[in-house]
This record gives structure tokens, sequence and C-alpha cells, in this order.
């Protein structure tokens, strides 16, 4: 099963596709947290990748696809895989199409999260991570259970960076110029399917599952 999560950053994309995965045991892969694990080791491409995470701008698409096509040759994706944060452009979600024909193969579904900015401003704000495992909170939704400290590993809980409310600004101005032309794009080859991300977590994930079993 491929699936492909589309929306806004803090659409809520990034927890439907880590419970999507786990329901029908296939990985879930992330850019985003493939880039925050490359910094945190201090890598070469990490070190690339931050010089533009932090403006909230998006990380060039040679350096994506690089990784991700990187990440398909491993055991894991034999299954299929739920990918969140990828493809975030037009020319990503071309070099995506291409590598899977190349194996007869094509994506099945493109579920577009929707949620309307104003709604997204005011979620970021509340977001909170771990320094260490990465996990994420949020004050009002998902709190952890002890204030700052991740429930997982103990680690500390911080506004990351890319949350900070000048940077999901300019965050969703890159998702409106670059992203959300996909959304047409995957309607044009038939696999778009729209969920409304302003409902509960529980029930989007119920609206996401009667799509994939339908
Ligand atoms: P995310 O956690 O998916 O919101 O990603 C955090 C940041 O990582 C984004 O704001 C981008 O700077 C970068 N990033 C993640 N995925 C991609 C992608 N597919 N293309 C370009 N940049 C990306």
């Amino acid at each position: 099963m491929k699936i492909i999560m589309l929306g806004a950053p803090g659409a809520g994309k990034g927890t439907q596709a880590k419970k999507i995965a786990s329901k029908y045991g296939i990985p879930h892969i992330s850019t985003g947290d493939i880039f925050r694990a490359n910094i945190k080791n201090g890598t070469e491409l990490g070190k690339k990748a931050k010089v533009y995470m932090d403006q909230g701008l998006l990380v060039p698409d040679e350096l994506v696809v690089d990784l991700i096509m990187d990440r398909f040759t491993e055991a894991d994706c034999e299954k299929g895989y739920v990918l969140d944060g990828f493809p975030r452009t037009i020319p990503q979600a071309k070099a995506l199409d291409e590598a899977l024909a190349k194996n007869n193969d094509a994506m099945e579904y493109a579920i577009d999260v929707d949620v309307p900015d104003e709604n997204i401003i005011n979620r970021m704000s509340g977001r909170r991570a771990c320094v260490n495992c990465g996990g994420t909170y949020h004050l009002v939704t998902i709190p952890p259970k002890t204030e700052g400290i991740c429930d997982v590993c103990g680690g500390e809980l911080i506004l990351r960076e890319d949350d900070k409310p000048e940077t999901v600004q300019n965050r969703l101005k890159v998702y409106h110029d670059q992203t959300q032309p996909l959304i047409d794009y995957y309607k044009g080859k038939g696999i778009l399917k729209t969920v409304d991300g302003t409902k509960e977590p529980e029930a989007v994930l119920e609206d996401i599952i009667s799509i994939i079993e339908a």
C-alpha cells in the first residue's frame, strides 16, 4: 500500500501518517524527521538542510529526491509506505512517479488533510517537540503528562525553530506556492482524496481508513 499524505504544515498529517503506518504495518517515512535526525547527528546533509529549514524554506529538490530514493531501497518498504512531507513540489512528485513507473508501480492514494490557515497558525504556536526523540505534543490537544517533558524518553520539550510564528507564516506561503499545486496534480491522476482535518484526530483517522478500505 503506497500512500502520500498532503496538507499544510501543522494540518496533522504527521500524526495521521504514523497511525496509518502502524495500523497497516508499513513504514512511516517523514523527510522532515530524516532531516532532523541528520541535523542532530551533525551530518553534511543535516548542515545543508538546516540553513533552509530554519527559515521555513524547502530544502532543494535534488537533496530530498536522492534521500528518499535511498530510503525506498530499504527492506521495510517492500509492502509499501506512508509518505509524510514528500513530495512537496511538482518536480519531486514527477521524480517519484518516474521511479515507481520504472518498477511498473504507481502511487495509490494522495490524501489531503485540509485545514484553513487560521487554524494552522493557532495549532503550531502550541506545538512542542522533544529535543531527544523528536516526539511531538501540543499544549492544548496532546499535552505531555509532565509539562515540558517527553512522555516517551524524558527529553526536554521545546518550540521548534520552524514552528515559531514568523517561520510558520513563511512555511504557509511556501506551502501555498509550491506544495498546494500537488493537489491538482494528484486530482489529475485520479488518486486525490480530501479529508476534513479540522475534525478530532480520531475522526480524521476514521475518514482516512474508510477511504483506504472502500
Ligand atoms: P516537516 O517536518 O515535514 O514539516 O519538514 C520540516 C522542514 O524540512 C520543511 O519546512 C523543509 O524545510 C524540510 N523538508 C521536509 N520535507 C521536504 C521536502 N519533501 N522537500 C523540501 N524540503 C523538505
